[in-house]
């Protein structure tokens, strides 16, 4: 085993095997299996790093992990999973190369704005040309793996933001100004879901917020430290904070659970008693997610939308940013909404980045269970609060063939229809 790599090996002894994590994890509930739960895989990196295993039988039970955290959420014993696994993840990433292609599309494609842009363009144009669908009718798509046809058929249409739209920018807040804040657009949730960042920065002014708009601000990196890159996480951390830390913002917001969780956790990256630790410590606590700072302040709802509601929580912003109640309180003020709470709500829906795509099969089974316990409820509109979370739900509804039933919406588009924001 690589010495230049350190397995969070004190980490494991802080777990207890008491098993309350178990009724949590979502790829222990679909397998049942040991090796499949926290507690497993906490005993495979113990077992990794007293070097008893082999980095190939500890491999798969850790790629396996949808990284959800809700074990961390339950332990009674506050063991630090997250820290666990991205150790292992780090030398696996290490020890066992990826892909080429996922290599370029992590490393080369998510950070670079100008590839994020010609790919969104070129979607753009293809769906609005018909191309997309021709080839959905010519049988094309079926030369792609399951995973990808299946995310192709519910990918939103693209509509990239105009340049000037994404060019600095102060956006006044409405009626008395109460703090000032930077927006953190995100590289994907800027591609497909560009509407609700605009969204997001309307009712953020409406809430009285000073809203400014900078352009130099990168990929999170949070694909690519799921993927166990930490070298290449840390260059965009530091470029993100660097840009950031040239403002007075009392905070960064954003709309993305996944990416919310990333920037709270940049000190992560970091020595604890180097420079960039604290500066990234800086950045941390300004960053919130929109739902605790609307959940503070009076949005007008001009609208009643009397429709029976479910929410599904994204992991990261739960169980890592730990922002639980706010999103429950924000849709239960909306007038006219009947809000209803399912079974395991709290559980991952088997998005996870992009494990849906590299752990097809796996993922599916995840989603089918959570949609067994949403449909219980009957909702009309299911509420997320992260883009990964919000496609899967699509796909979630598709495969119960309830699409003219169900819709899914973001929780910002659920506030700007009651604020009647178009
Ligand atoms: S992070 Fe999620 S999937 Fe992984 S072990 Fe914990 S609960 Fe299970
Ligand atoms: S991770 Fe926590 S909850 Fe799970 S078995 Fe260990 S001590 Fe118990």
């Amino acid at each position: 085993m690589s010495k230049s790599y350190r397995l969070a090996y004190e980490e494991t002894f802080a777990c207890v095997q008491c098993g309350y994590c178990l009724p949590k994890c979502p790829t222990y509930e679909t397998t049942g299996v040991e090796t499949q739960s926290p507690r497993g895989r906490i005993n495979l990196v113990k077992l990794l790093a007293e070097e008893k295993i082999s980095i190939d039988s500890a491999a798969s039970s850790i790629e396996l992990c949808l990284g959800c955290r809700a074990c961390e959420t339950a332990c009674p014993t506050n063991v630090q999973y997250g820290t666990i696994l991205q150790s292992a993840k780090e030398l696996i990433t290490k020890e066992m190369p990826s892909s080429k292609m996922e290599l370029l599309l992590l490393e080369k494609g998510l950070p670079n704005k100008k590839w994020q842009k010609a790919a969104g363009r070129g979607l753009e144009i293809a769906q609005k040309t018909g191309m997309v669908s021709l080839a959905r009718k010519a049988g094309i798509m079926r030369v792609f793996p399951e995973s990808i046809q299946a995310m192709e058929s519910i990918a939103p249409m693209i509509k990239m933001p105009k340049k000037k739209e994404r060019k600095y920018r102060v956006l006044p807040p409405i009626g008395k100004k109460t703090y000032t804040v930077g927006f953190f657009v995100g590289c994907i949730m800027d591609m497909m879901f560009s509407k609700i960042n605009d969204d997001s920065m309307k009712l953020l002014q409406l809430a009285g917020y000073e809203v400014t708009l900078i352009e130099e601000q990168t990929c999170c990196g949070a694909l690519l430290h799921h993927s166990g890159k930490k070298r290449e996480t840390i260059a965009l951390a530091k470029k993100n904070i660097a840009v950031f830390e040239k403002y007075d913002f009392d905070f960064i917001i954003n709309s993305i659970g996944g990416c919310g969780a990333m920037l709270v956790e940049y000190p992560e990256l970091f020595d604890e008693h180097s420079e960039w630790h604290s500066r990234a410590e800086k950045f941390a606590l300004r960053c919130k997610d929109i739902s605790v700072l609307l959940a503070e302040s009076s949005l007008p709802f001009t609208k009643e939308i009397r429709k029976v509601v479910a929410y599904q929580p994204s992991c990261h912003l739960r169980h890592v940013q730990k922002v639980i109640d706010e999103p429950h309180q924000l849709i239960k003020k909306i007038p006219g909404i009947d809000y209803r709470t399912f079974e395991k709500q709290d559980m991952c829906c088997g998005s996870a980045g992009i494990y849906n795509v590299v752990h097809y099969n796996e993922a599916m089974e995840v989603l089918d269970q959570k949609m067994t316990h949403i449909e219980k409820v009957e909702p009309d509109i299911i509420v997320t609060s992260n883009p990964g979370c919000h496609l899967q739900m699509k796909l979630g509804v598709e495969r119960e063939g309830k699409t003219e039933k169900i819709k899914v919406v973001h929780i910002v588009e659920l506030l700007a229809e009651a604020c009647e924001i178009y």
